[in-house]
């Protein structure tokens, strides 16, 4: 879906994509990093001519990674959809079929018109609307130990099922998106279509209790904060560079903010790297024993002899901080959390391209109980006790890993990692 605004500094229309989080104005030449406290808020603007009193129903819009462990597995899948965010007899599961030539608009406090609050949060309306799916989707599985060791009864519909024990969200893109309607003699009608909505009567049940308008979103200039040169940001980057003061900015709700990162060298020289970036993360785990390296070797059931100085060698999490399909997620995320890492580093940008980051912090933070899951030799057993798992981040660095670049893939010769350059340009669209 495409947004659709006015440049802040000359006003030129500018139409952006829903993941752009840098304003181009090819009139002024202005650039501007888009941010917001917490989500991202749009509305369909209603009809021409329509000048009733207007209702803004929220749903929320989500694009990104899903996982779900069931029985013994992990599926993985992309989500792209909306989900209602209020409950009303007149508030369609989806948002339906809009005008393809319809473009969004940021809510912004100036904004006219009722904006009603969500009720639910992102994953109560997703669970509302896709739950019941999720479970019928499973084939037929016969081994019942799960069961017994979840303590479920065996019942007939549960032996036709399995149990989807844990899932999984990491959202390249969370926003509200609110479409507009009107009541006109007890009717709610759709204020982009101009027509009643179906079964409206009355306000449908509509809950206007604490409706307001939101905080709008915020402009910045891609000025580095310490050195004021312009700083280095692709169109979906959450981390801004300054190749200038060698420095990196991560992007909160309130401003730019310093962010650490390290970057390992090559090994010799080679003229066609790449540095792709990593999010390590130090996790505290609780309700499993996973502390250690040999925590590590023992859980994933790796074929090496635990030394004893293993036992007090801390670990890490790893997780790509730039979007891959799924698959190509969970992979590397495994292999390098596995492999674990540890050559010596350093925090002077290399002079070959970096890769943007554009998959934050938070999001990898959320990855590390699915890599948990994935690295598990045994899964069987452990995916009924996730839910009581625990984790919380210590401690996070960005470390940028140089890769040859070839025709088709990017190449970690050290790990034996190879990443096609598809996978990166699949992301890229998510
Ligand atoms: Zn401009
Ligand atoms: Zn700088």
């Amino acid at each position: 879906m495409k947004i659709e605004h006015e440049c802040p500094q000359c006003g030129a229309p500018i139409i952006l994509d829903e993941t752009d989080r840098l304003l181009s104005c090819r009139f002024c030449r202005v650039r501007l990093y888009i941010q917001t406290g917490d989500y991202f808020r749009y509305y369909f603007p209603p009809g021409k001519g329509i000048d009733d009193d207007i209702l803004f129903i929220p749903y929320w819009r989500f694009r990104g990674m899903h996982f779900s462990c069931i029985t013994d597995r992990i599926e993985q899948g992309l989500i792209d959809k909306t989900f209602p965010a209020v409950i009303s007899q007149s508030v369609e599961p989806s948002l339906g079929l809009r005008p393809s030539s319809l473009k969004l608009r940021f809510v912004q406090p100036s904004d006219k018109g009722t904006f009603l609050q969500p009720q639910f949060s992102f994953k109560e309306s997703y669970a509302a609307t896709e739950q019941k799916v999720s479970f019928e989707q499973v084939a037929v599985h016969k081994d019942l130990t799960v069961f017994e060791s979840f303590d479920i009864p065996i019942t007939e519909t549960i032996i036709k099922q399995e149990v989807l024990f844990y899932e999984s969200f990491i959202a390249e893109t969370l926003s509200l998106l609110y479409t507009p309607v009107y009541i006109r003699d007890a009717v709610i009608y759709d204020a982009i279509l101009n027509e009643p909505m179906p079964g409206a009567a009355g306000d449908g049940g509509l809950d206007v209790r604490g409706a307001g308008n939101t905080s709008g979103i915020t402009f910045l200039p891609t000025m580095c904060p310490n050195c004021g040169w312009d700083m280095v940001a692709e169109r979906d980057s959450c981390i801004l560079v300054c190749t200038h003061c060698n420095s990196l900015w991560e992007t909160t709700g309130g401003g730019f903010r310093r962010t650490d990162f390290a970057v390992v060298r090559a090994a010799k020289d080679n003229t066609g790297l790449v540095y792709l970036p990593f999010w390590r993360m130090k996790i505290n785990v609780q309700g499993i024993d996973f502390k250690s390296y040999a925590d590590l070797v023992r859980y994933a059931n790796l074929p090496k002899a635990i030394r004893q100085e293993w036992e007090k060698a801390g670990l890490y999490f790893w997780a790509p901080a730039f979007k891959v399909p799924p698959s190509t997620f969970l992979m590397l995320s495994k292999q390098l959390t596995l492999l674990q890492p540890d050559r010596e580093i350093d925090d002077t940008l290399p002079g070959s391209p970096v890769y943007p980051v554009n998959l934050s912090k938070q999001e990898a933070i959320e990855s590390t109980k699915i890599t948990l899951a994935n690295m598990s030799a045994r899964k069987k057993t452990l995916f009924p006790r996730l839910n009581d798992i625990s984790i919380g981040c210590v401690e996070s660095l960005l470390v940028y890993y140089p890769f040859i670049e070839t025709k088709t893939e990017y190449i970690q010769e050290e790990f034996r990692l190879g990443i096609q350059k598809n996978a990166l340009k699949l992301g890229q669209t998510i």
